[in-house]
């Protein structure tokens, strides 16, 4: 069966056609400016990419072209869009609604609305991806997939703030976490490539790309992890401050004469290491710009790596110990100067670096030495396989 994999930004939609039965993908591509102009890239596996700019006055419209361009007889993959079995969507809020994926209803929509204070910018543009395919393809059988969902295994006292009770009662104040597809995905892998399946097992999995977290995995459900009530808590990113003082909000609302909401902007926007260094967000760049002797990139990315290394030293300690650590996403699975950093301070944990392993990049390996008493691995990320999976368990 094909699964059409869809990921709806505010102004965006993302999109893979899978083969549920090899796990290939056929179609790939992207729908940018959708409101403004509009531009399809539909990459077809085996030919070549497509390109067009299309007025895509909204989602529906984005959606109508990429079926089309599925369907279409020369850089189509499908003959009609009957091939298509399911869709899945990616969600990034299901509140406390949602622990795992759902099959979409109206029910579910509803519940997934409630959710959009949690998500302003993302379940809105979400729900109107689901909408549109809906609209096109009312027969096809749709899931919802969490990026929340994952974490809500989370005890109590690793998800609550130190704040009022009632702000939690009220108003659902606690840590969500993110990026629960991905850690899901790795760890499961993890676990299989470590033996541990179904024994007892701790792992930390670090999701380290332009947006990253870390999350403590404890006989394969989360336990905690480093993204807060929003994505912006936590590790520094790559344009995103990560957790900081709440005073120093206020501080610079008054010193910059702004709003809460534009000081919230700057740490999503401004900050992580693109801020702080001042030369860009792209670790490839920060890192050129280190070696050729530029004092703020390198404390960029020193910082970068000493959070992780913090995050990592407080997991080992909720979990009171670890089996494996994982690195995955843009970072993880290609920075081997950055992994080099992190492992400068995981000595404690008897960890060792295999150098040759650590200079590859982008594939499934061990970079940790055979007798490191922790073994450390690279597992590429694929959460659109993982949304594919999901979908296909639930229909
Ligand atoms: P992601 O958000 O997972 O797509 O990760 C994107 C980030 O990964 C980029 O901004 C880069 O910082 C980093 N990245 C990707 N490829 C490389 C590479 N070859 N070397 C170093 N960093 C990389």
């Amino acid at each position: 069966m094909n699964v059409f994999v869809v990921n709806c930004g505010s102004s965006s939609l993302k999109y893979q056609l899978i083969n549920s039965d090899t796990e290939e993908v056929i179609a790939k591509g992207l729908c940018e400016r959708i409101g403004i102009d509009g531009k399809l890239t539909h990459t077809p596996a085996g030919k070549d990419k497509y390109v067009a700019e299309v007025p895509m006055p909204d989602h529906k419209s984005a959606v109508s072209y990429v079926l089309d361009a599925l369907t279409d007889s020369e850089h189509g993959v499908i003959k009609e869009l009957s091939e298509i079995g399911a869709v899945g969507h990616r969600i990034v809020h299901g509140g406390e609604k949602f622990a795992a994926s759902v099959v979409i209803t109206d029910e579910v929509i509803t519940a997934i609305e409630e959710c959009n204070d949690l998500a302003p910018l993302h379940n809105p543009a979400n729900l109107i991806g689901i909408s549109a395919c809906r609209a096109l393809m009312p027969e096809v059988p749709m899931v919802a997939v969490f990026d929340t969902a994952f974490h809500q295994t989370m005890p109590e006292k690793a998800y609550m703030y130190g704040l009022p009770y009632e702000y939690y009662e009220n108003y659902k104040v606690r840590k969500y976490g993110f990026h629960g597809t991905s850690h899901s995905f790795v760890s499961k892998r993890l676990l299989d490539i470590i033996g541990k399946t179904d024994t007892p097992s701790k792992v930390i999995i670090c999701h380290l790309g332009n947006g990253s977290s870390i999350t403590a995995v404890k006989d394969g459900r989360s336990v905690d992890t480093s993204m807060g009530f929003t994505p912006l808590d936590g590790l520094i990113m790559g344009t995103r401050s990560g957790s900081l003082d709440p005073a120093v909000v206020q501080f610079l609302a008054g010193k910059l004469n702004v709003s809460l909401d534009e000081v919230i902007n700057i740490l999503n926007k401004k900050s992580g290491v693109e801020g702080i260094s001042g030369v860009s967000s792209d670790f490839r760049d920060l890192y050129a710009a280190s070696v050729s002797g530029n004092a703020r990139a390198k404390v960029a990315l020193e910082m970068f790596a000493y959070r992780v290394a913090q995050y990592i030293g407080s997991y080992v300690a909720s979990m009171n110990g670890v089996d494996a650590i994982a690195f995955t996403a843009g970072i993880g699975e290609n920075n081997s100067e950055m992994r080099a950093m992190i492992f400068e301070y995981l000595g404690y944990l008897g960890i060792t670096l295999d150098k040759e392993a650590n200079a590859k990049r982008g594939e499934e390996l061990m970079i940790s030495t055979p007798d490191s008493r922790v073994k450390v691995y690279v597992i590429p990320t694929n959460e659109e396989l993982a949304i594919a999976r999901e979908t296909l368990a639930l229909i």
